[in-house]
């Protein structure tokens, strides 16, 4: 095992940091991968744009921002001192509160004295006759690293849309994805919001409370269940503390690593009363696991409308104004098949006299000027602008770095027709590269701090494993992710994910190949199929002494 964490110098003059691992990004992937790296005795470093340790969670600052995961269960598991020591104080943690939590496990297993922040890696290239990654950063530092880790998350590159005249609004510009860390007053303004998917559904609520007149640009409108948010309840607190190995291993058996209460009939197979009270039930319970109610409802069209009626009728007694209700209806995708939002009185926002819902979609942005928007033939006269445009999810990030493999190839040019990997972990002609929950993994569909931790323990232990059998690269083979490709699609097509625009698809990005990235199969299916590899003997991948 390699300890040389020393400065080198190198042929083009500049030095060259040496170290085991590398790790892109300090949010919870990268964090974990470190304390694991550690453990393995090996010397690693992260590098991290941001001045702090969270990732996602250091940049979506927008008022509102909250997980739609319980916060019992949206923490690391690692540790069970960590999740009995640390208080959540409401079901669905807030942005703050999350950000603070990161920052206390940075603190607790003393991460910060290995994270570079400030700093962009701009390019890894593998170098194949030493068959290492040299890694090289916006701040000019290089680094030389055996394994590199790259942990740099599904939602994490925000979408600016191209509108005609954007950049002549004089007022000032917001994205929800990277909104300004010292807060932005807006109250008194007239305000325009543009998007609605889980984001815009979030922030839209607050900023009605600032602004002196909000206006709601949406292209389309989405499924939204009441999260019914509240403090913690120091009972459900101390039933998950006292049980929190047993309930953990529960959540990793169910689809999304989330414990749900599923239901295992058709939603056909009952009487419509039955359906009916079921979805009362859980509308009242509030949160996404509405969506657990039957099994089929992402997978037969006629059991999904029954769900997505309930909801629109929902909307429907929620919008006073029957003239506003209807465009904030969903009606062109199945319910759940983009990701389904949960909200804090979202529908009930569009009632407030200073809310103005503009549907875009009958009448389109024209412009924007120096003063405003135009839409359709109507002028919208704005102080500010607040973009809920979303992402360039699940292989923006990778793709903003340029990554470089054996002979020269680079990661986008393999990618152009869309990604390609096995098991979302390694990319063929990439050696020695793991990406934690990348395209081809369940990721975005799960609990994605439980996806997290799966992956980084199997990166982990495959690492030990090279150490042991002293092995200098492992690689995917072009079969095993051309199978694994072909499963994901396979998997994706039985389900009716793929009727809806989403950016799961990456429709949502001008230019973005339409392919459906995410394995749908499931959290425990996909992660007995990484054991399975490990187990036999990392199958699928091939293990060498060096890259030919
Ligand atoms: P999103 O779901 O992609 O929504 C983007 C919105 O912007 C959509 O309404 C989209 O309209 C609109 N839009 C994009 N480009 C536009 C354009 N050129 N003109 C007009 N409208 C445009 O992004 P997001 O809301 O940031 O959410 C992304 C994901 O982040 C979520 O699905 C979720 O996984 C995660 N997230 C989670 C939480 C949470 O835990 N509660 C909160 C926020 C985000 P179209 O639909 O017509 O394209």
């Amino acid at each position: 095992m390699q300890h040389n964490d020393v400065l080198e110098g190198c042929a083009g003059g500049e030095a060259v940091e040496s170290c085991d691992v590398l790790i892109v990004g300090a949010g919870f992937a990268g964090m974990y991968m470190l304390h694991l790296a550690r453990r393995l005795g090996l010397s690693a470093v992260v590098v991290e744009t941001a001045s702090g340790v969270g990732g996602t969670w250091f940049w979506n600052r927008y008022p509102g921002a909250r997980c739609d995961v319980e916060s019992m269960q949206y923490s690391y598991s690692f540790s069970e001192e960590l999740q009995q020591e640390w208080h959540w104080s409401e079901r669905y943690a807030s942005q703050p509160e999350i950000l603070a939590y990161a920052n206390y496990v940075a603190m607790k297993f003393d991460l910060l004295r290995d994270v570079k922040f400030n700093t962009r890696v701009m390019r890894a290239a593998f170098q194949e006759e030493e068959s290492r990654w040299l890694v090289s950063t916006d701040q000019g530092t290089q680094y030389r690293a055996k394994w590199c880790v790259m942990a740099t998350g599904c939602l994490s590159a925000a979408q600016t849309p191209n509108i005609l005249g954007l950049e002549t609004f004089k007022g000032g510009i917001y994205h929800t994805g990277n909104w300004p860390h010292e807060g932005v007053a807006l109250s008194g303004q007239n305000v325009g919001v543009i998007g609605t998917g889980s984001s815009g559904i979030q922030v839209i609520p607050e900023l009605a409370k600032q602004a002196n007149h909000l206006y709601v640009f949406q292209r389309t409108p989405n499924f939204s269940i009441p999260a019914r948010n509240r403090p913690m309840d120091a009972d459900y607190e101390n039933s998950w503390k006292k049980n929190y190995a047993e309930r953990r291993a529960l959540a990793r058996s169910m689809p999304a690593g989330i414990l749900s209460q599923f239901g295992d009939k058709s939603a056909l197979a009952v009487s419509a009363e039955e359906r009916r009270q079921e979805y009362e039930r859980r509308w009242a319970a509030g949160g996404t696991s509405f969506m657990a109610a039957y099994p089929d409802l992402l997978r037969n069209a006629e059991a999904n409308d029954t769900a997505a009626e309930f909801v629109r009728e929902k909307i429907r007694q929620a919008v006073q104004d029957p003239m506003v209700a209807e465009p904030l209806v969903p009606v062109d995708h199945p319910i759940g098949a983009k990701r389904i939002c949960a909200d804090t009185n979202y529908f009930e926002t569009f009632n407030r006299e200073n809310v103005t819902l503009v549907d875009i979609r009958a009448n389109p942005i024209r412009d924007i000027s120096p003063g405003g928007v135009t839409a359709g033939s109507d002028f919208y006269e704005l102080d500010s602008l607040v973009l809920a445009t979303g992402f360039d999810a699940i292989t923006g990030a990778l793709n903003k770095i340029e990554i470089v493999g054996r002979q020269g190839l680079a990661l986008t040019e393999k990618w152009r027709d869309g990604p390609k990997t096995f098991l979302g972990l390694m990319s063929t002609g990439f050696p020695n590269l793991f990406i934690v929950t990348g395209p081809g993994s369940p990721s975005v569909l799960t609990n994605v701090i439980v996806a997290i931790e799966d992956n980084v323990k199997w990166i982990a232990e495959c690492i030990a494993y090279l150490i042991d059998v002293d092995a200098e690269y492992i690689e995917a083979t072009a079969s095993a992710e051309e199978t694994w490709m072909e499963q994901v699609r396979k998997t994706a097509e039985g389900t009716l994910y793929i009727q809806a625009k989403s950016w799961y698809l990456g429709v949502n990005v001008p230019g973005k190949p339409a392919v459906f990235m995410p394995y749908v199969g499931g959290l425990p299916t996909y992660q007995k199929i990484c054991d399975d590899v490990a187990n036999e003997g990392y199958r699928g991948f091939s293990i060498g002494k060096r890259p030919n």
